[in-house]
């Protein structure tokens, strides 16, 4: 037997068949093809969460990347187009408090210093408004590309809302038909440790031990490998942002022809906010909530109360309920075992960010797959740097949403306003902001979670308070902007005039599928 740290890498296994696990699969499988056997385990016994229906425009690269079609995608996972979000209520909780943060960047975004021109000659218009067209294709219910527009090519930047259950499904059928992933039904009750503490094999209920080279710990919240089987903790991030539960329902549309919302809107409410999600065929609503700041019953009478105003039937399912720990864990690979999805950490969904999260993190390993057991170690450690820090920056931008809230009317919100609730660079950026706008200076590595244009998107639709004048350079003349918020107003009515609806792309997709190229 040679050394273990000589052991070439032949066997991936996979644990856990929800999204995490089968995006993960399908990610290496089309990365190594026959040159590497992935297999994924899943217990018959434990069920996915299949709750995540809020995606990034970055899965359209990963789809096509594990070689799928983006129109068979729709057609199997109840499909539409997501162009960002809509936050309602979240500034100061009147009638007409509402922002986007499109996935369209800013027309002429980095090349001037578009905040201070907007503050200079339109703060009365919504920044996101101004500097671009995507919110008003948003309100009017406007798909982000045509018929013609070929297979995820996009006119406008999109993501998608999926049915996550058949997401699920349609990538098994694609794992095992077309990528060569083994699949296997088994529960696991035990772990098989080599000598030097690697994982060697799973012991199952069903098929006795499984081995493999390297573990891929994608069992949720249990987190069976890396935190059950070594231990490695979750740091809890309660403190920061206190959401713990969820309630979710899907509702009927009340007709064949109601407009389709191309973006997830999320309404902030006393103790929490409610996302919503319009499918093809249902809307997916749900409220996310502190547990120490309300009850479940509070919760589901303010969901009942919103689907009523929004159109909504007043007769409902019962809601179904999930709880999780918001936090992240110390580190996510560890010997010859990697976390990937919710076994690695899991925050609120406020921006849809786990999915993403996965692809990364999917992506990364995949990229970078040891050759060999030794190759693990520094493989192991640009890891967790990489992923210690996109938790952290997660972190931070989904608390820039609630700590510029002007809303004091409950405990909830005046105890995100808490100092001790800010992280520190958090904090120290908002210091930086008040004078210049978020840039690339602020977020330097070269994928990061969030853009800068995103922060600027968050910053100025909750009425971040800057005041860009006395820094104005040469560079930033306020003539210089105004030329690109002419450009986005020209692109919006374009777009307006030629984009088909939402729906009428949707149903288009479904009678004839996309274009291919
Ligand atoms: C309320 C809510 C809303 C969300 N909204 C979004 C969103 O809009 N966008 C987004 O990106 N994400 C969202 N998410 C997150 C998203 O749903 C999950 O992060 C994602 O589905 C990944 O889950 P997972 O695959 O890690 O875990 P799970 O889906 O829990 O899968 C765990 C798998 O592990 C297997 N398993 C467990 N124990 C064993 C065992 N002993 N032996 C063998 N197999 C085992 C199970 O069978 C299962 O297949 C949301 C989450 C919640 C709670």
């Amino acid at each position: 037997m040679p050394p273990i740290s000589a052991r070439t890498v032949n066997h991936v296994v996979v644990v856990g068949g929800g999204s995490a696990g089968w995006l993960t699969a399908a990610i290496i499988a089309a990365e190594h093809g026959a040159g590497l056997r992935v297999t994924l385990l899943e217990s018959p016994d434990v069920a996915p969460v299949g709750v995540g229906e809020g995606t990034w425009p970055s899965m359209r690269d990963t789809l096509s990347r594990i070689g799928v079609s983006e129109s068979a995608f729709f057609r199997a996972c109840d499909v539409s187009f997501k162009q960002g979000s809509r936050f309602n209520g979240w500034v100061d909780g009147s009638d007409n408090d509402y922002y986007f943060h499109p996935f369209v960047l800013p027309q002429g975004y980095g090349e001037v210093n578009l905040a201070a021109g907007w503050q200079r000659q339109h703060a009365d218009i919504p920044f996101a408004d101004l500097v671009s067209f995507q919110p008003h294709l948003c309100m009017h219910g406007k798909a982000p590309k045509q018929a013609t527009t070929p297979e995820f090519a996009a006119v406008a930047n999109y993501g998608y809302h999926l049915d996550a259950g058949k997401f699920g499904v349609f990538l098994r059928e694609h794992c095992t038909g077309r990528l060569g992933v083994h699949h296997v039904l088994a529960h696991v009750d035990g772990i098989n440790a080599h000598d030097n503490g690697d994982i060697a094999s799973l012991q199952t209920r069903q098929h006795g031990a499984l081995a493999g080279d390297l573990f891929v710990d994608c069992t949720g919240s249990q987190s069976l490998l890396l935190g059950k089987h070594y231990g490695v903790g979750l740091l809890s991030q309660r403190h920061v942002l206190f959401n713990d539960s969820a309630l979710a329902v899907q509702i009927p549309y009340p007709a064949a022809n109601t407009p389709i919302a191309s973006q997830t809107i999320s309404t902030a409410q006393d103790s929490g906010w409610i996302w919503d999600i319009g499918l093809p065929t249902r809307r997916g609503i749900g409220h996310v909530y502190s547990s120490a700041h309300t009850s479940d019953e509070q919760a589901e009478l303010a969901l009942r109360a919103y689907i009523a105003r929004s159109g909504g039937p007043a007769d409902i399912a019962t809601p179904r309920k999930l709880s999780f720990q918001p936090g992240y864990r110390e580190r996510f690979w560890h010997r010859n075992c990697v976390a990937i999805g919710q076994s690695a950490g899991f925050i609120e969904p406020l921006e849809a960010s786990a999915l993403a999260m996965v692809e990364l993190a999917a992506a990364m390993l995949a990229d970078g797959m040891p050759a060999t057991r030794a190759g693990m170690e520094v493989a192991a450690a640009r890891f967790n740097d990489a992923f210690t820090y996109r938790w952290e920056r997660v972190i931070d931008f989904l608390k820039l949403h609630y700590v510029l809230s002007k809303r004091r009317d409950t405990a909830y919100w005046r105890d995100n306003c808490e100092p001790a609730a800010l992280p520190a660079r958090l904090r120290d950026l908002l210091t930086v902001w008040r004078e210049q706008p978020p840039s690339r200076y602020d977020l330097y590595r070269i994928e990061e979670v969030f853009p800068s244009a995103s922060y600027q998107y968050v910053l100025y639709g909750m009425g971040f308070v800057a005041d860009y004048g006395n820094a104005m350079r040469h560079a930033d003349r306020a003539e210089r902007a105004a030329g690109y918020f002419r450009e986005a107003a020209t692109l919006t009515g374009r777009m307006l005039a030629a984009l088909p609806s939402n729906r009428e792309l949707l149903e288009h997709i479904q009678r004839h599928g996309m274009h291919t190229i």
